[in-house]
């Protein structure tokens, strides 16, 4: 990556080591930003949101690796030359602010509250918060049907967050890892719902055993504007970012990998919010 971005992820003490021995930091992987040469860049996505971040395998899958990938191609990195490692929701700021990682696609809402720390490009793709529940269940239709229910969200999510500010007085919120985890617990009836991105859940529930088992409530209560995750000051790679989205959106290349990556869940994007428009850099 960038050097400066090197410069900023390493502390004393690991530029000291690294010029003492030569290691490299995990987040000192990238090329130069302008053709990539030899080098790699380190990507932070999830592991287990099927149609949007899954590994399979060696393999990983879904619309952010796609949107990842062709981003990473526009900055000059061909796909052997990425690297993926998991971010879940909880660890994204930390994973950024500490160089584990280059950038960060992982159904990443930009909020006020992490531009305090890390830098988006981006929106990419504009989400709603929503509920899934068992299909037989017409007692929850929306947040204020909560009351009194155990519900799960992710920590570090603005799901969680937004449930407690917002709702938490008659919800018993129950927080997991990841949302694979809050699925379970909803399969086994530990939980009466579990809350997130409406195309999280969707994704989840079509890749069910049984997908007819859940449904997502469809009453979406938030927007969620996914953008792609960078260390702090990265102000000149958050434009040439801004500038592949554009072209991905202009080129037809959203739009497809949107219908593939959400194809058999019965999802649609919100075609109001759809595509976004990239914001300024910071
Ligand atoms: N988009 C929300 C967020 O960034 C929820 C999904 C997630 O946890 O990745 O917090």
């Amino acid at each position: 990556m960038r050097k400066h971005t090197t410069a900023v992820a390493l502390t004393a003490a690991s530029a000291l080591a690294l010029s003492a021995c030569g290691t490299a930091e995990p987040g000192d992987t990238g090329g130069d930003g302008g053709d990539g040469g030899g080098e790699t860049i380190t990507i932070g996505i999830k592991y287990d949101q099927p149609g949007l971040g899954l590994q399979k395998g060696a393999d990983y899958v879904g619309f952010d690796v796609d949107v990842a990938k062709y981003v990473a191609d526009k900055l000059g990195y061909g796909e052997d030359q990425i690297e993926f490692v998991e971010a879940i929701s909880a660890n994204r700021e930390t994973m950024l602010q500490n160089g584990d990682v280059d950038m960060i696609f992982a159904t990443y809402s930009i909020t006020d509250e992490r531009k305090e720390v890390v830098e988006f490009a981006g929106p990419y793709f504009v989400a709603g918060q929503d509920l899934l529940v068992a299909a037989d269940d017409d007692s929850i239709t929306g947040p204020e049907d909560l009351e009194g229910k155990n519900l799960c969200s992710v920590t570090g999510s603005t799901s969680a967050e937004r449930i407690k500010d917002e709702y938490a007085e008659g919800v018993e919120l129950v927080e997991r890892p990841g949302y694979s985890e809050c699925v379970s617990a909803l399969a086994s009836g530990a939980v009466d719902a579990v809350t997130t991105d409406d195309i999280i859940l969707a994704g989840l529930a079509a890749a069910q055993e049984d997908p007819t088992a859940f449904k997502v409530v469809g009453n979406p209560f938030s927007e969620e504007n996914y953008g792609v995750g960078l260390p702090q000051g990265s102000t000149e790679q958050c434009e040439e970012i801004n500038a592949a989205i554009t072209e991905m959106i202009d080129d037809g290349t959203w739009e497809e990998l949107v219908a593939t990556h959400t194809d058999g869940t019965g999802y649609t994007a919100n075609e109001e919010l759809n595509p976004p428009e990239p914001a300024a850099c910071a």
